[in-house]
C-alpha cells in the first residue's frame, strides 16, 4: 500500500489533540493497540499509512482528536516505533513537540516468550516486566526469568 503526495495533503489538520509522527511504516495499528485506541471517549482517530518522509523514508502518522496523551502512555510505543515523535496541538498549533523515549522498564505490554517464565504459568497472574537493554532497535530482558526478547519477537506479538 502506498499513499502519494496528494493523499498526504488531504490529512486534515486537527484543532486539539495529539499527533504521533514518524511512526515506523505500517506500524500505526500496533500503536493503536498499545494505546487502547480508539476507546469510548476518543472518537476521531485518523491514521495515515506509508506516507513519504524526508527523515525516515516511509512513515505512518496517527492523529488523535481532543485528547492529549501523556509521556507515560506514549513512551511505551517506542517498543515498536523507536523514531516516533509527538505533537500536542491546541487551536491548530503545535504547542509541544517531543521525541518519545523508551523507559528503562516496560510493564504489561508484551509477554515473556519463555513458556516456563513465572509470568506465563503462575496461578496468581503476574504482570510481565522487562528491563530495556537497547532502545533502537528495542531489545528487552524479562525481569523474572532474564530471557532476552529481541526486536522481531516484540514485533511478532503485535501481528
Ligand atoms: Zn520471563
Amino acid at each position: 500500500m502506498s499513499v502519494d503526495k496528494k493523499s498526504e495533503l488531504k490529512i486534515r489538520a486537527i484543532e486539539n489533540g495529539t499527533v504521533i509522527d514518524h511512526i515506523t511504516a505500517n506500524k500505526s495499528l500496533h500503536i493503536l493497540k498499545i494505546l487502547g485506541l480508539p476507546d469510548s471517549e476518543t472518537k476521531n482517530v485518523t491514521v495515515a499509512m506509508n506516507v513519504s518522509s524526508k527523515e525516515i523514508g516511509r512513515k505512518d502518522i496517527v492523529k488523535i482528536e481532543n485528547r492529549e496523551l501523556n509521556h507515560e502512555e506514549l513512551d511505551q510505543i517506542a517498543l515498536i516505533a523507536p523514531k516516533a515523535s509527538i505533537n500536542i496541538i491546541r487551536d491548530y498549533k503545535p504547542v509541544k513537540k517531543d521525541k518519545i523515549i523508551l523507559p528503562d522498564t516496560v510493564t504489561g505490554i508484551i509477554k515473556c516468550t519463555n513458556s516456563k517464565c513465572i509470568t506465563n504459568y503462575a496461578n496468581e497472574p503476574i504482570t510481565p516486566k522487562f528491563n530495556v537493554i537497547n532502545n533502537h532497535p528495542p531489545v528487552v530482558r524479562c525481569h523474572y526469568c532474564e530471557k532476552l526478547i529481541k526486536t522481531e519477537d516484540i514485533e511478532k506479538q503485535f501481528e
